[in-house]
């Protein structure tokens, strides 16, 4: 095996798109001059890998997978989030995909192979071995665009190694609703902090030769009450001001490629929205990408929206609506046949299915995929302290009564269920769809447990027990001789509807727990490995000593807690969402409703909140214009005794507009790391697009500009003014 790896030349990382749009469309046009209509079908029908394996799921590729390639003509080929050719052998992923890559060479028009795109949403999670970083929310409370950029490379590497194309990443949704399942893959509330994580992870990708997917376009992330998929009712000024800033900052980046929302807007399936997939997508926001449609989504138009009757009509609505390429994962046969009638038939012009094809095609001249390209290594990188670095930047500390924290001395106990579970620490999209170890996946990922870490790395005068899923008995007793005691609690892993969680609640039993552990009188330090805020009750909370939430932090989330907990590292997090004290307070947001109205309830913990070892003050603020927006200035110092980082959220509260209801907007974050004593002077340029408002009705065509009048700018409390 060794040798054989040597020999395999290293895929040198090779940025995308690989030659200008212009340049791409022209290949592109060379190879669809000579094509079918049925290979043109092909090329906009995305099929499932199962499809071209041995035994539908595992094994290699199926001996008659080239006559399946010839049958089916699949421009594309996806894994759905997860599942491993090969169980247990990491390689499995690169000879599988270089085979499929070889088989589209021979087999389909033009030489062109079949480009393959998967869910690598925090690491390329199907991959055993694999490392996995903490999850898009934890990675917005670290408020560290260039951490995320230097993720997403590091993920496009892995991938390349396992000749992968394209990722299905970022999600550029809005976690608005913490009740629903897919809160923990958005980097959170605020559009224009998202916004430029956005950007982030978009270059990162790219840089590392994968084609990176903005999802899902559009107001996905607010489903009514928080389930999945469910109706988003969304107005015309939350949809510019809120929802469409994070994709104009990716497609501003490069991303090539745009998911449509799976769900419906105002009652509209986003997937037949001409307005929303080609007017404000195409028109407004200028993408010239490929739009890939989500998981069998023309088929629910007909199974769950009814609004279509039957596959030609429903085929042809969305592709002329603006979907180029159908995520078809199984039925890729009846998919084609519709298609052809539609075309046929003249319900999709042949320039429509045309533009569609030749953007498939550029993206693939674009991924450098009409040429011989070297094969991937195979290797995965070691990039571990990567990850612990991003663990530890997103802990967030919400309480520290009385200095429980750090961990200085005494005797420690740990226990909880996500003391040491991968699968609650690395969370959904890890390894196979749903989280660790389920379906036909049999291995552990390799991770660091926070019970594990504390052992391994406790100072001198501090000794640790752990106690895994204790009886009540055993807890009570390690509990008597414990000095302080370490919960690690945790929701257990699911993806997409799986994960919604309506109650922000823990199971009971863990409850249960917290109760039995906070009843031993010793002070309780709980951590929290969740991808939303939870509702703990109210009696349990106010008697925790300390308060950590570690988000879903990946492979080395337990060495990450260990140095926090213990002091040698600080709580560089801050919330990236709003925490609500209650139910009824679920999606509240900083920049929603308007402070001041006297009814608005104050939340738990406000956006940006989060405790450290040391303190920050903040001197008077200052802005001026500068070329292209204003330059809001801060000095930041640390006034306490530790190094720490120091996070800021900068707000403006925009001129009356004479109509809309006024808001405090985020439009950025200064930051530094800061040694005791220490201050710096930071400055942070506001582009004039974040100052703009919708002044138009909100019933008919906004219009968006900067507002003449008072702006004014606030950091910590502290504000300036500005006026236009
Ligand atoms: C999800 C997408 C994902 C796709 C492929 C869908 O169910 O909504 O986010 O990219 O599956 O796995």
């Amino acid at each position: 095996l060794t040798v054989a790896l040597l020999l395999t030349p290293v895929a040198s990382a090779q940025a995308v798109p690989t030659l200008t749009r212009t340049e791409a469309e022209t290949r592109a046009r060379v190879v669809m001059a000579k094509m079918t209509l049925d290979e043109k079908i092909g090329q906009v029908s995305m099929a499932h890998f199962f499809r071209f394996l041995e035994g539908g799921r595992s094994g290699p590729v199926a001996a008659s997978a080239g006559s399946s390639f010839a049958q089916l003509l699949p421009g594309a080929i996806l894994n759905g989030g997860g599942d491993t050719p090969q169980p247990n052998k990491p390689l499995g992923w690169a000879d599988t995909l270089r085979s499929l890559e070889e088989l589209g060479r021979q087999h389909l028009p033009g030489g062109v192979p079949a480009v393959f795109g998967t869910d690598s949403v925090h690491g390329v999670g199907n991959v055993a071995g694999a490392t996995l970083y903490p999850h898009n929310l934890g990675l917005g409370a670290a408020f560290d665009p260039a951490l995320t950029r230097e993720i997403a490379l590091a993920t496009a590497q892995d991938m390349r190694a396992m000749n992968m194309d394209w990722d299905f990443s970022p999600v550029a949704d809005l976690g608005r609703d913490p009740r629903w399942g897919r809160f923990y893959e958005t980097f959170g509330e605020s559009p224009w902090l998202v916004a430029d994580q956005i950007t982030a992870d978009v270059l990162g990708l790219q840089a590392g030769g994968v084609a990176a997917t903005l999802k899902h376009f559009v107001g996905y992330g607010s489903p009514s009450l928080g389930r999945d998929r469910a109706d988003a009712e969304i107005s015309l000024r939350a949809l510019h001001e809120l929802y469409l800033p994070p994709f104009k900052a990716g497609i501003r980046a490069g991303a090539m490629a745009v998911m449509a929302n799976s769900g419906s807007v105002n009652g509209l399936p986003v997937h037949a929205s001409r307005t929303l997939l080609t007017d404000v997508l195409r028109g407004e926001l200028g993408f010239g990408g490929l739009v890939v449609s989500d998981w069998n989504d023309i088929d629910r138009l007909i199974t769950v929206y009814k609004t279509h009757a039957d596959l030609v009509r429903a085929a042809a609505d969305s592709v002329n609506a603006g979907i180029d390429l159908y995520m078809v994962p199984y039925d890729v046969e009846k998919y084609a046949a519709a298609l052809k009638e539609a075309v046929q038939g003249q319900l999709i012009t042949q320039a429509r299915l045309d533009e569609a094809a030749l953007r498939m095609l550029t993206f693939k001249a674009e991924l450098n995929l009409m040429d011989a390209r070297p094969a991937g290594s195979g290797v995965l990188a070691d990039h571990r302290a990567l990850a612990k670095r991003a663990a530890a930047a997103t802990l967030t500390l919400l309480e520290n009564d009385s200095s429980a924290l750090p961990l200085t001395r005494g005797r420690v106990l740990v226990t909880g269920p996500a003391m040491d579970s991968a699968a609650i620490q690395l969370g959904g999209w890890s390894v196979n769809w749903q989280g660790v170890g389920r379906g036909n996946v049999t291995y552990v990922p390799k991770v660091s447990t926070l019970a594990a870490a504390l052992k391994a790395s406790a100072p001198a005068g501090v000794s640790v027990s752990a106690l895994p899923d204790g009886k009540r008995g055993a807890l009570l007793k390690a509990a008597a001789n414990a000095d302080k005691i370490v919960l690690a609690l945790g929701e257990a892993p699911a993806a997409e509807s799986q994960a919604n969680n309506p109650n922000l609640a823990l199971p009971d039993s863990q409850i249960q727990l917290l109760r039995d552990v906070l009843g031993t009188g010793k002070p309780v330090v709980l951590v929290l490995v969740a991808g939303r805020p939870i509702l703990l009750p109210e009696d349990l909370r106010n008697r925790l000593a300390a308060l950590v939430m570690a988000y879903l932090p990946g492979s080395e989330g337990g060495a990450a807690l260990a140095d926090a907990l213990y002091g040698r590292a600080g709580f560089a997090g801050r919330l990236p969402f709003t925490w609500p004290g209650s139910l009824g307070e679920a999606g509240l947001s900083a920049d929603r409703p308007p402070e001041g109205a006297g009814e608005a309830p104050l939340p738990l913990y406000p956006l940006g909140f989060g405790l450290d070892y040391t303190r920050f003050a903040t001197s008077a603020v200052t802005a001026s214009t500068v070329p292209g927006g204003v330059s809001v200035s801060v000095t930041l110092k640390n006034v306490g005794e530790k190094t720490g980082t120091g996070t800021f959220i900068v707000r403006t509260s925009l001129p009356p507009t004479g109509n809309l209801e006024a808001v405090k907007r985020p439009v950025g974050v200064v930051r530094a790391v800061l040694k005791p004593g220490e201050s710096r002077t930071l400055s942070l340029t506001v582009p004039a697009e974040r100052l703009e408002a919708f002044t138009g009705d909100v019933f008919g065509p906004v219009t968006g500009s900067v507002l003449q009048g008072e702006y004014r700018f606030e950091v910590d409390g502290k504000q300036a003014a500005l006026t236009f």
